[in-house]
């Protein structure tokens, strides 16, 4: 199943991005479309990865699996996990992803660590944070990030790139750019307390905020409903 209407959405997507990082005074190429594929069948990733794009974010680990498999051709191609990670399911995610974004404990990463094939190069990571600290989502609370970050910049095979998060809904742009901002400023703190490390990567921004999460700083947005539209629910 391709979707006529892709193509336009993937160009309204792009057009949305640059048009936020003109408004923010931001360079063109200063954030990355990462689109989030998540219940949408191999044939749209194909789709849109013919109208080029390259990165595309999973939830689910087996429907993730089973996608790259029927997409192995899509050599260039770059999969970056984001949903919730049970330590027993770590090594799928060691051998066939290029970023894993959702990283809220040391066992996690030391596990991907270990896992990670010699043969590719080392496994990018996100921490998450829990920047509207609700009871109910997943990632490190704020004021813990930087002692995780600290033992996770020490394992071999990962890279600790930056931070992630998924603020709680709000109304108004203003409102939006609350938890956004808190993010940044936390990458920032990051950044100084490990200054070895290759932090050069704030994934926050999704098609309701978008625009506010480019004007605090957002370097990799994920758009899943703006491209693929929107999801069945599970
Ligand atoms: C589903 C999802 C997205 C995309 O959300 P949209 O609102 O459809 O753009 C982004 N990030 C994560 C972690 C998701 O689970």
């Amino acid at each position: 199943m391709t979707d006529s209407a892709l193509p336009a959405s993937l160009a309204r997507a792009r057009e949305r991005l640059s048009q936020a990082l003109k408004e923010a005074g931001r360079a063109k190429d200063s954030a990355h479309l990462l689109a989030v594929s998540k219940t949408k069948p191999p044939a749209m990733i194909r789709q849109a990865w013919e109208h080029g794009q390259r990165a595309f974010g999973e939830n689910y680990l087996q429907e993730a699996l089973e996608k790259q498999a029927e997409l192995a051709d899509l050599t260039d191609i770059e999969w970056h996990f984001i949903g919730p990670l049970q330590s027993n399911k770590t090594r799928a995610v060691a051998e066939h992803f290029d970023w894993m974004h959702s990283v809220d404990r040391l066992k996690i990463a030391a596990r991907l660590s270990e896992q990670r094939p010699d043969h590719l190069a080392p496994l990018n990571l996100c921490l998450q944070v829990n920047i509207s600290r609700e009871d109910s989502k997943s990632g490190v609370m704020p004021e813990e990030a930087e002692a995780l970050a600290m033992e996770i910049a020490k394992l071999p095979n990962v890279r600790l790139r930056g931070l992630m998060a998924i603020p709680a809904p709000a109304a108004t742009r203003e409102a939006q750019r609350e938890p956004l901002a808190a993010l940044r400023e936390l990458l920032a703190a990051l950044q100084q307390a490990l200054p070895q490390a290759p932090l050069d990567t704030l994934s926050m921004g999704m098609s309701d905020d978008l625009e506010a999460a480019v004007l605090e700083g957002a370097t990799l947005v994920r758009l899943g409903t703006a491209i693929f539209g929107a999801r069945d629910t599970r």
